[in-house]
């Protein structure tokens, strides 16, 4: 197959079929814009069982993703789209680098979820953009920002409800959105502890990527402990 693009975690290749394209979930973990690296055996396999069933779980809700199926443990298959350069963040409690940038402490639940805008640029650090700056860049309209917006926020209410289910809260999370050939929005990339902040129902006990950013736990125990419970609740 070849190789279209090395991502910091996956690798796309051309899958040979028409508008189809076929990412393999590296064993490779990074932090901080690539400042922290590191080669974790088993973490692709983990991210893209994850991710596909997070694919699913909202595919069965209503929501449409470029996942098509899954292909092997580190394998899928995806609908190929042009990947807009946001970073599409929802937040539901402030952690992270809200708690930086604006002084909410670390905890705060927030009256309504916030959707924030990143500019997918590693050179620039993925600066925060407001709606005029996406309009400014040219990479969304207005109106198709208000769609953006409101796509964020229905598969924010479902992924909460399935981390509910599994006894867990969906803190924040950081999805991304394709042009599919017709120019329609499609839901992209991975939904995994890399991509989220989940904590335990009743503490700040992770079950994401901040175990790694914050050298407090095994990555693999963290994402297997998350797969589990993801299993557990389609029994
Ligand atoms: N996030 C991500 N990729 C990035 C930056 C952030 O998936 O390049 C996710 C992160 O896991 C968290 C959410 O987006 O769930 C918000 O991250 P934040 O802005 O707080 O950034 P951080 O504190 O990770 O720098």
């Amino acid at each position: 197959m070849k190789l279209l693009y090395e991502g910091k975690a996956k690798y796309i290749y051309d899958a040979d079929q028409e508008g189809l394209l076929h990412v393999t979930y590296k064993d490779e973990v990074t932090a901080g814009n690539g400042a922290k690296k590191d080669k974790v055996p088993g973490k692709g396999r983990l991210n893209n069982l994850i991710s596909a069933k997070i694919f699913q779980y909202l595919k069965e809700h209503g929501v449409k993703s470029h996942f098509v199926e899954q292909l092997s443990e580190t394998e899928q298959l995806v609908q190929a789209v042009d990947i807009i350069p946001l970073e599409v963040v929802v937040r539901n409690i402030a952690t992270g680098s809200i708690t930086k940038r604006l002084g909410f402490e670390k905890g705060t639940t927030f009256e309504q979820p916030l959707v924030e805008f990143f500019y997918k640029n590693d050179d620039l650090n993925d600066p925060l953009l407001t709606d005029d700056h996406v309009t400014l860049l040219d990479i969304a309209s207005k109106e198709e920002i208000d769609t953006l917006k409101s796509a964020a926020l229905e598969i924010n209410q479902h992924l909460s409800a399935l981390m509910a289910e599994m006894d867990l809260r969906l803190v924040d999370f950081k999805i991304e959105f394709g042009r599919t050939p017709d120019g329609d929005f499609l839901l992209a990339d991975e939904i995994s502890p890399d991509t989220c902040r989940i904590w335990a129902k009743d503490s700040d006990q992770n079950f994401d990527k901040d175990v790694y950013r914050e050298d407090t736990g095994s990555i693999i125990d963290t994402y297997e402990a998350f797969l589990n419970k993801l299993e557990d609740i389609e029994r």
